[in-house]
């Protein structure tokens, strides 16, 4: 009835030696990397779109999209400034760092600053799978409903940064940010949090200055 447990262990043990190379290739090259995840339609190649576009001039960005399929929104961070490439997942509901580790020569790691990943739209597994990167982003978003850190703490307690996008829709979606906020705080107290839309440019700012200091902090 166990034997599963330890084959899960194995894989993700294999996943975080993979993570440790990854990492290892992020600092000799020299590139700051974070790791985006939300569930489907949070609006993170929204923000990529807007990272991008924000901190042209600042930072050198790549881009690298994690999707089931189709490179759409690869084709989007492209159009947007950045140097993007797509993984299919063929199916996988998650990235994990054997994809990302695939994928990484296909960028000049060295002329980036800041690598964005993408993870697939997911609220639950992303989290068990670690990348490598130096930072884990979750983006919420108001039309979800301020159950979710209650309903998917894993995603919250282990995250470095905070987006709570489309807080332009506050007026029109049941979300009410005190209680979204109290989850958040029983699992995650202090976390660094970004209210924002990527739709109006409201409170973008703090999230690209916030961004840009983290790079040249570990730079
Ligand atoms: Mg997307
Ligand atoms: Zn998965």
């Amino acid at each position: 009835m166990s034997t599963c447990i330890p084959v899960v262990e194995n894989i993700l043990s294999a996943n975080d030696r993979l993570a440790a190379e990854n990492r290892a290739i992020f600092d000799k090259a020299g590139v700051f990397a974070i790791n985006l995840m939300a569930s489907p339609g949070a609006g993170k190649t929204s923000l990529v779109e807007r990272t991008v576009e924000g901190l042209a001039g600042r930072l050198r960005l790549g881009v690298i999209e994690g999707d089931l399929a189709s490179s759409l929104d690869a084709d989007r961070a492209a159009a947007a400034g950045a140097a993007a490439v797509q993984i299919n997942t063929g199916g996988e509901c998650h990235l994990d760092a054997v994809m990302l580790h695939a994928a990484l020569p296909q960028l000049d790691l060295k002329s980036l600053d800041l690598l964005i990943v993408e993870n697939v739209g997911n609220l639950v597994c992303p989290t068990s799978f670690k990348l490598g990167v130096h930072c884990n982003i979750l983006i919420a978003s108001t039309p979800e409903g301020d159950d979710k850190p209650y309903k998917y703490p894993g995603s919250y307690r282990g995250i470095d940064a905070l987006v709570i996008n489309k807080i332009d829709l506050l007026p029109y979606v049941d979300f009410d940010m005190q209680n979204f906020r109290r989850g958040v705080e029983m699992l995650n107290p202090g976390v660094m949090t970004f209210p924002l839309s990527c739709r109006t440019g409201e409170g973008l700012d703090a999230w690209l200055d916030w961004l840009a200091a983290q790079v040249k902090n570990r730079a």
